[in-house]
């Protein structure tokens, strides 16, 4: 009986598919818990600060609550830079815990220093990533399709790759695009990510946890098998019907663990 290195392996080969590429975080890397921890840490810092300051007695936890929240409304409302969106994070936070008098950019002035420090880190990988990538490795080509611009790119690769060598002692070439953080990650970045491996997305499987930023993208960038992990969000039922309906080749995962299965079953992507 084959190992399943060589299962997936096959099925590259007998679907001519020359390589795969990533989406870095929420799909290889926990970067969700990783903004827990931090968004947790900086309402620590900032609610004993408040309440040293006006002599108040603000729950961390709600504060805590309040400031993930604002967080995410900004950035559903498309406002992905840390350090230009705290204002107004701030400002959400406050008026949601009906903190109205308090002066907001004394606030943001001692507190901003540290949000830019995010832009120094790197969320950890998930459970079973190192492990994929390397049986990966061992024949074909791997890229990371990243929103995050140049210098944060470099500083995740080099946390992933460094994670790795721990591992396995070295890492072979991984090829990594980036998308300016101002800039949206659509098909054409999807399409210049594939150019990287001297391939081009009809001969590549694409792998992404965002529906509008990774899936929707990559299948108009033309890739031939399209995988989306639903980690946080499963709502996407019927667009996924209609894809498949379309013609596209695309699955449905949990979790960056379950795409070694997937790609050993004996039709990955045919009634899924
Ligand atoms: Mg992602």
């Amino acid at each position: 009986m084959m190992n399943m290195n060589n299962e997936i392996k096959e099925f590259f080969e007998e679907n001519s598919i020359e390589g795969i590429v990533f989406d870095l975080d929420s799909t290889l890397t926990d970067t969700k818990s990783w903004l827990l921890f931090l968004y947790k840490k900086f309402s620590i810092r900032i609610s004993t600060y408040i309440n040293k300051k006006y002599r108040l007695s603000i729950n961390t936890e709600d504060f805590t609550q309040a400031y993930y929240q604002s967080e995410f409304i900004e950035y559903k409302m498309g406002n992905v830079n840390f350090v230009t969106r705290f204002p107004s994070s701030i400002s959400r936070t406050l008026s949601s815990l009906k903190l109205n008098n308090l002066d907001e950019k004394d606030i943001v002035n001692k507190f901003t220093e540290q949000i830019k420090e995010i832009y120094t880190l790197s969320a950890d990988p998930f459970d079973g990533t190192l492990e994929l990538l390397h049986t990966l490795l061992a024949f074909t080509k791997v890229a990371i399709c990243t929103h995050s611009g140049e210098d944060w790119t470099k500083i995740k690769m080099n946390s992933l790759k460094s994670k790795y060598k721990e591992l396995y002692g070295n890492i072979p070439d991984i090829y990594s695009y980036y998308v300016d953080i101002n800039k949206p990650k659509n098909t054409s970045e999807w399409i210049k990510a594939a150019n990287t491996t001297n391939s081009t997305p009809e001969k590549l499987i694409a792998v992404g946890d965002n529906f509008d930023a990774d899936i929707l993208p990559a299948v108009e960038a033309g890739y031939k098998y399209i995988i989306w992990l639903s980690l946080y969000n499963d709502d996407k039922e019927q667009d996924i019907k209609k894809l498949k309906s379309q013609g596209v080749n695309i699955a449905v995962i949990k979790h960056i663990k379950e795409l070694e299965n997937l790609l050993t079953s004996n039709q990955p992507f045919e009634d899924i």
